[in-house]
Parts: structure tokens; sequence; C-alpha cells
């Protein structure tokens, strides 16, 4: 079976979906994407996923292209071509095609494009045994909060801890702060045992499971502190963990090759991972 791709109002085979070589997306990187989960059929979070869509378009100036109803159809006309009931959708809008000057006209119709594939849950040895990651210093520019396509810094992170034998970057800001991973958002378990996250700034993205967990830890009664939190305290802290829409919530056992916690996911990673994939099959979050 032949993949199937929306491009700008039509569904083609991938092998025909392409976008014209003045798409601004393609020469300067000046569009933004949004990767959605599907679970048993069903988009999950799909509000927040809308939500920060509009955001981030709206920081750059770009119009949604569709309704958020339009839309969601689009999705799921994607997903049902592709016969996709677990997996991802990837969706992304461009400024459009126009004549290659960097600043933007207004004239340019947004580009819609979607596509989606089949991919199980993360990996349950994955998860139960937890991910190394490696710390590097965050390279990017200083507009995190948009989801850009413009990825080149997060692409060299993620790429510089695959060959380090980890599964995830962490970025360092110039006071020695986490921001966050090249695709995920980042979290500890304090020494003292408290649940810490960077609070929502420009220097991070507002990830959907880090949303939906900031509401899942409040309905369990587990206090969260959204504050920074350096490169030393996350070595000495008892726990630390990942999230992002593809990898949910995962353990890290080590950080630059020095063993976190005991060097196995901890109790508050796994009771998180738990309470999360109750909300992702669409249960009470008790
Ligand atoms: N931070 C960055 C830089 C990301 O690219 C992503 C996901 O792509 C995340 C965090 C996690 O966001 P979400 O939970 O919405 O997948």
């Amino acid at each position: 079976m032949s993949r199937i791709a929306y491009v700008a109002g039509r569904y083609l085979p991938h092998g025909q979906a392409s976008v014209h070589i003045e798409d601004r997306g393609y020469q300067f990187a000046d569009g933004v994407y949004e990767v959605v989960a599907v679970s048993a059929g069903k988009r999950v979070d799909d509000d927040r996923h809308f939500e920060r869509l509009e955001r981030s378009l709206g920081e750059l100036e770009i119009p949604m292209p569709m309704s958020r109803h339009a839309l969601a159809i689009v999705m799921d006309e994607v997903l049902r071509r592709n016969r996709v009931r677990d997996g991802i959708i990837y969706l992304q809008v461009t400024r459009g095609r126009a004549p290659r000057d960097h600043a933007w006209s207004g004239d340019s119709v947004p580009v819609l494009t979607v596509t989606a594939r089949r991919q199980p849950p993360p990996n349950e040895i994955m998860a139960s045994r937890g991910v190394r990651v490696i710390t590097l210093k965050d390279r990017r520019w200083k507009r995190n909060d948009i989801k850009s396509v413009n990825l080149l810094a997060n692409v060299m992170g993620k790429s510089r801890a695959r060959a380090a034998g980890a599964y995830e970057a962490w970025l360092i800001d110039d006071d020695d702060l986490v921001t966050e991973g090249t695709s995920t958002t980042a979290w500890i378990v304090s020494a003292d045992g408290r649940l810490v996250t960077r609070p929502l700034d420009e220097a991070i993205l507002g990830g959907v499971t880090r949303a939906a967990l900031v509401d899942i830890a409040q309905q369990a009664g587990i206090t969260l502190e959204e504050r920074p939190f350096s490169r030393a305290e996350a070595l000495a802290a008892r726990e630390a963990f990942l999230t992002s829409t593809t990898a949910h919530v995962l353990a890290i056992i080590s950080i630059d090759g020095q063993k976190i916690g005991d060097g196995q996911p901890g109790p508050v990673t796994t009771d998180l991972l738990d309470r999360y994939r109750r909300h992702v099959a669409g249960n009470k979050i008790s």
C-alpha cells in the first residue's frame, strides 16, 4: 500500500507529494509543525496541539491555513487513507511560495502538508530500563517556544547523542541551566524529592506531554516546582526523565555517563508513566 500525503488541498501518493522549490519553508525554514499521537484511532490531546499550532503561527504572522474543524477532518482522512490506528500524524504549515526574498510580503498562501505513519507506542524494554542522555551547549535561536521547522541545532544535538550511544541530549544554557532535550522536555526529581521542570519561557517548547503531565501531577497530588534547574542539580537528582508525544515518559538512568539515583527508573517516573499511559488510553486520571 503506498502512503498518502495531504499537500495543499490534494491527497497524493508520497512519490508525487511535493512542494514548490520556492516554498519559504524549504528556503528559510519559514514554517511550523506539529506531531500528534494517535492511539486506537483517536488523536491524543489534539486541542493542545491545535492551540500550540495557532500560537506558533501567530508568533510568525502566518495565517491558519484552515479552521481547526477542517484541519481535524484532513488529519482523520490522512489516517484513514493510510490505515493508521496507532502512530503519529505530522503536519506542517509554511508561509508558502514566493520569489526568494528574506522579508515576507504577505501575498503568499500558507502551504499545509499532512502525513501519518504507523508507530507502536514507546518500546517497553526501553521504558523499563531507562535511557542515557548527554549534555550539550544549547546553540539554538532564542524563540524555542515557537515550534518552527528550523531544527538544525536540534538535529545536530540528537545526532551527537546517538553517536555517543545516548538517546537524547539535554541542552545547557549560558547559566549552566538545563533548557530541554533536542526533541523532549526535561524533568528531574530533585535530591530532596521534588518534581521539577523548567517554567515555560522562550527558551523551551511548551510540550503537549508536559502540559498533560502538569495536570496529571496536580490531580495525583504530586507537588510540581516549575523552576529552572542546573546540570549539577540534575546530576545529583534522585530521578530524571524526559517527555514527548512519541517518547511518553522515559526514565533517564545516566547523564554524561554519571548514574542518576541507583541507575534504574525511579518510583516517581514509573508512577507518572503509568498515569500518562492511562491518560493516552483515554481513561480517567486518578
Ligand atoms: N521540546 C522540543 C524541542 C521538542 O521538539 C519537543 C517535541 O517535538 C518537545 C519538547 C516535546 O513536546 P511534545 O510533548 O508536545 O511532544
